[in-house]
């Protein structure tokens, strides 16, 4: 502003300047023989044209000269005022510089896992950059991996208390306290993280499987369809895993006294998983408490269809407890229909044959399922169709012999640590993963532990002994089949 004045000013003067030497030329009194007369200040100066030209040029460049000195000056005025922000910047820089390359070496040393190093580095970094929020990040997990604990907890209270890091505060903390098992305070924690961010993954998955160890299954539900919703989880998961946290809502209100709530629960996660076994024979077994026979075979049919189960077979067997051979004969031939190539389905119709005393039925229903599926019940199944048809005491021992050494069949196995359970559960004692067990043969690892090799030393010692009375030998396969039905009974009775 002050400049464009001085420089239009100048140009003024510029003008002005070259309107007065016009004048003296245009005056006739100041022509003398073609020269130009000047007065300044009192003296006259006679000059030819060409010396008025010089002149002209002369004035000209001074003119130019002045305005170009002008310029130079308020460059350095201009230079020194910006020089001294240039000097600031620089420094400013250098400090910011130096901020992030503590920073990234504080990653680098958290990455390798010198806990210490990136401590002092993430401290040098908050020195040089001034931004908690970007350096207290790096502080508290080098704190983590240095063992500082408590230094690191500091730091995760420090984030809390800014908006803008709260949740990273309040997950490490909850993290901490996981760790230290205290799952109290992990779960109001994990509300709490859940509660800022209800799209982050992560914080669902620790607080539903919080909820789930608390037994919270309405609250685990609310997380599950928060996971649906945000698009964490595919619907058909969803529908399976609610129907699974259903089902244990509705196992734990039916110790109580809303049966009617309860009944209802299961029934709606027998309608949104029917091939959920456990919910299938939990809504049967209300039905036929309620003596609603019709209902209770309908879901056992539904789910015989997908996944045919021992439990849902001794249901069954239940309903038709007291009716004549025949009828019970036609009602799970009904049942077999649903699935009849399973081997489930096989076991099923033998069992049924077995207990008729209807030995060769039994032997067609079983089919060669003990050569193609040789487990513990194929096996005892044959010894005592075997035994039911006369057969030689050789024939029934080869059977049991091989029984003895054969995996004990499908079992409630965690797909995801292998872990073999006696009865179903909604999570798996030694993993907690969620919905992991699966009716299925247990992994070769842990085959040695669930077979039968408690039985081992009974039917060993009928094999040993030479001099076997026959009798004894009958008792003795009466009471390896009570045995196995023992170990059904036995898994009925821990689930309910
Ligand atoms: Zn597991």
């Amino acid at each position: 502003m002050l400049i464009s004045l001085f420089r239009l000013s100048l140009f003024l003067m510029i003008v002005m300047a070259f309107a007065w030497v016009a004048s003296y030329l245009a005056s006739d009194q100041n022509k003398i023989l073609g020269s130009t007369i000047i007065e300044i200040s009192g003296f006259e100066y006679s000059i030819s044209p060409i010396q008025l030209l010089i002149l002209l040029g002369l004035i000209i460049l001074a003119a130019w000269f002045v305005l170009k000195i002008v310029s130079l000056i308020l460059a350095i005025f201009r230079f020194i005022n910006g020089d001294e922000t240039a000097v600031s910047r620089y420094f400013d820089r250098n400090r910011e510089r130096r901020g992030f390359r503590a920073l990234s070496e504080g990653m680098m040393a958290l990455a390798s896992g010198e806990g210490s190093t990136a401590l002092s580095k993430a401290k040098k970094a908050e020195k040089y950059l001034k931004q908690p929020s970007l350096t207290n990040l790096l502080a508290a997990q080098a704190a983590e991996i240095a063992g500082e604990a408590e230094h690191a907890e500091e730091i995760y209270k420090e984030l809390i208390l800014d908006p803008t890091t709260r949740f990273v505060g309040v997950r490490g903390i909850m993290k901490k306290r996981l760790s230290e098992g205290d799952t109290d305070t992990a779960l109001k924690l994990a509300e709490k993280a859940f509660s800022l961010k209800p799209k982050h993954e992560e914080t669902q998955d620790v607080l539903i499987g919080l909820q789930t160890r608390g037994s919270d299954w309405r609250g685990a539900r609310k997380t599950l369809s928060a996971k649906l919703k945000y698009g964490s989880l595919p619907k058909d998961i969803h529908k399976r895993r609610d129907a699974v946290l259903a089902l244990s809502e509705a196992a734990e209100i039916i110790e109580t006294d809303k049966r009617i709530e309860a009944q209802v629960t299961a029934i709606e996660a027998n309608r949104m998983s029917p091939d959920l076994v456990p919910a299938a024979a939990l809504v049967a077994k209300e039905y036929l408490t309620d003596d609603k026979k019709k209902n209770a075979i309908k879901v056992i049919k539904k789910a015989w269809e997908s996944q045919p189960h021992p439990d849902l077979a001794a249901i069954y067997s239940e309903i038709y407890e007291g009716e004549n051979s025949e009828d019970r004969e036609k009602a799970f031939k009904l049942l077999a229909k649903m699935n009849p190539k399973h081997v489930e389905t096989k076991i099923m119709m033998a069992e049924m044959y077995l207990q008729a005393e209807d030995f060769p039925n039994a032997r067609r229903s079983l089919g060669d399922t003990y050569e193609t599926v040789p487990n513990v019940r194929t096996l005892t199944i044959i010894a005592a169709i075997e035994k039911g048809e006369g057969a030689d005491d050789s024939v029934i021992r080869k059977w049991l012999t091989k029984a003895v050494s054969a995996p004990r069949g499908p079992q409630w196995v965690c797909e995801n640590c292998s872990t073999v359970h006696s009865a179903w559960r909604p999570t798996c004692f030694n993993c907690n993963a969620l919905d992991t067990l699966t009716w299925m043969d247990v992994p070769e690892t842990n085959a040695e532990l669930a077979s039968g090799s408690e039985r081992a030393p009974f039917v060993l010692d009928v094999l040993n002994s030479n001099d076997t009375e026959t009798a004894q030998f009958d008792l003795e396969v009466e009471q390896s089949l009570t045995e196995l039905d023992n170990v059904e009974i036995e898994d009925d009775s821990s689930k309910s």
